[in-house]
């Protein structure tokens, strides 16, 4: 048999946008070592693409290697591939192919997005039809940040990140998103903030004035409502960042934002023009860095066919 004349096999691939948190209130540790979170979600256009074919046993590759990536069952798309087999009571498998467009380690939740698309592309290659309650429980196991991703938009998050709320968000946000040559780990990154914070309120609060600007539509009282309590504790491990971020404020942005636990660093605008010259300035540093507008949709279906 010639290889045209092989039987094709299904594949379908999913798209999952990049998250930033507009705000990141962070509560004192809880007894089971999660921190409460606060947090306001916005998805931002840096998007994964992952592709899921019919397979006999698990198997994950990049498009792009990537040192930082796990290729065996540590990966979190194999983990939620497993998880959802295992919901429906399935023993089936598939080979799951990852381009990544999301920076690695870098506070904007890419595993995560991984693991939402990879759920959907696999409810649809395996034609599961599980119900979003269902899928969103599934992504709150795997963690906290992939409910969001399934969910997209702009939402408040609370409970430990995975309890998601949409909220109204009239901004059209221009992000120039700064990389950063090396990750940051999430974890030792809370692990600073339980030194440098020890009198964190149980109850992080609600940030009412950064939800009256995204209600509004008004990009410069948002600016001003950024805020992010993993900063000064990722400044800790990342001392260079503190001239990085010098560097950008003296371009003036509207706000100037860590992403997450970092080392990402979010220029914010209010139109692409003013965000591609900022662009052009960042990159004449020597920095590494792109746009994206935000909000934008969360995981989505791109094609449905045979590989
Ligand atoms: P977090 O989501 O924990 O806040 P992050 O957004 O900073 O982290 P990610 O790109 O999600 O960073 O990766 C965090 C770590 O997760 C990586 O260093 C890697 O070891 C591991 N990992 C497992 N699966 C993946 C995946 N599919 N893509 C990226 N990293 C993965």
């Amino acid at each position: 048999m010639t290889a045209a004349a092989l039987p094709p096999s299904a594949s379908v691939t999913v798209r999952a946008p990049a998250k930033i948190n507009l705000h990141l209130g962070v509560g004192a540790a809880r007894e089971d070592g999660y921190h409460p979170l606060s947090t306001v979600y916005q998805a931002v256009g840096l998007y994964d693409d992952v592709t899921v074919t019919e397979a006999e046993g698990w198997s994950v590759e990049l498009v792009r290697a990537d040192d930082a990536v796990p290729l065996d069952g540590e990966n979190i798309a194999i983990r939620a591939g497993r998880l959802l087999a295992e919901h429906h009571g399935l023993d089936l498998a598939a080979a799951i192919s990852i381009d990544k467009g999301i920076p690695v380690a870098g506070g904007m939740a890419g595993g995560s997005a991984d693991a939402a698309a990879t759920l959907v592309a696999l409810d649809r290659l395996w034609d599961l039809r599980t119900p979003d309650d269902a899928l969103l429980s599934l992504a709150a196991e795997l963690g906290s940040d992939v409910p969001f991703a399934l969910v997209g938009g702009t939402a408040l998050g609370t409970g430990r990140g995975e309890i998601v709320e949409p909220v109204q968000d009239r901004t059209e946000c221009w992000w120039v998103v700064v990389h950063s040559d090396r990750g940051l780990s999430t974890p030792s990154v809370y692990e600073r903030f339980d030194v440098v914070a020890p009198d964190a309120s149980v109850e992080p609060e609600v940030p009412v004035a950064l939800l009256g600007a995204l209600e509004e539509g008004d990009v410069a009282a948002l600016g001003a409502a950024l805020g992010n309590d993993l900063w000064a504790p990722a400044r800790d491990l990342r001392p260079d960042l503190a001239e990085v971020e010098a560097d950008l404020r003296s371009m003036d942005p509207i706000g100037l934002l860590l992403s997450g636990s970092g080392p990402t660093l979010l220029m914010l605008y209010d139109n692409v023009d003013a965000a591609r010259r900022a662009l052009v300035d960042v990159v004449d540093l020597g920095l590494q860095a792109s746009i994206a507008p935000g909000p934008v949709a969360g995981v989505h279906l791109v094609t449905y066919g045979s590989a």
